[in-house]
């Protein structure tokens, strides 16, 4: 006789994620992939934020939840509010591989990030920069020796190249970015005697002005 399953236990995880970037870099793309594995050559942009959700069953006893925050029709703003930024656990900063003027705008773009949001132990969040667009042949590609450096030197945990058209390395840079998230949210767990309740209010989504 078959013995009924038994349910584990399992721990599910929120994140906010921020996707940065200047526009037409594929932000939009890149989410619409991982989340729901498809690409469209046109998004319709709207103005304020979208939010797209990613679960992820990490392991057998744990979920994670990402809410993927993708800024619309904003992007000439490098600089924006805190409100968009509060809470978040880790960023995603594109650019095009294939357009330079796009890469120096991703340092701005980090720069603030890290300017409106740090971990609770003051350092930055985990951000991996994604050169996207890699199935591209075309412009003036920026090389892996520049991006090596670029990352140690402004605080990315890593990059990869991606393509949200081929599905080139979307899960893997999002598989890096959650581990590394994990692992802040480990450490801060330990470091926190008092169970506060930030996660939960994460979860709220209130209606933000950008400006
Ligand atoms: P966003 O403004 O950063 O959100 O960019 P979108 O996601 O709207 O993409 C801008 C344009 O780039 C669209 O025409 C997309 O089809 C195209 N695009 C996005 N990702 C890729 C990619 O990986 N490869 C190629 N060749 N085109 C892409
Ligand atoms: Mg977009």
């Amino acid at each position: 006789m078959a013995s009924p399953s038994v349910r584990t236990c399992c721990t599910e995880k929120l994140f906010k994620v921020v996707v940065i970037g200047d526009v037409a870099v594929g932000k939009s793309s890149v989410i619409c992939r991982y989340v729901h594995n498809r690409f469209k050559e046109t998004y319709k942009t709207s103005i304020g934020v979208d939010f797209a959700l990613k679960t992820i069953e990490w392991d057998r006893n744990t979920v994670v939840r990402l809410q993927l925050w993708d800024i619309a029709g904003q992007e000439r703003c490098k600089n924006l509010s805190r409100v968009y930024y509060k809470e978040a656990m880790g960023a995603l900063v594109v650019f095009d591989i294939a357009k330079r003027s796009t890469f120096e705008s991703a340092l701005e773009w980090k720069q603030g990030l890290d300017g409106k949001v740090v971990l609770d132990s003051g350092s930055p969040i985990p951000a991996v920069l994604l050169a996207n667009k890699c199935d591209t042949k075309e412009g003036d590609r920026v090389l892996p020796t520049t991006l090596d450096q670029f990352c140690k030197e402004n605080n990315f945990i890593g990059w990869f190249e991606t393509s949200a058209k081929d599905n080139i390395n979307i899960d893997e840079a999002g598989a890096f970015l959650v581990e590394n998230i994990l692992q802040c949210d480990k450490d801060l767990s330990n470091e926190e005697t008092h169970g506060d309740s930030f996660k939960s209010e994460m979860l709220q989504i209130v209606p933000v002005m950008l400006v």
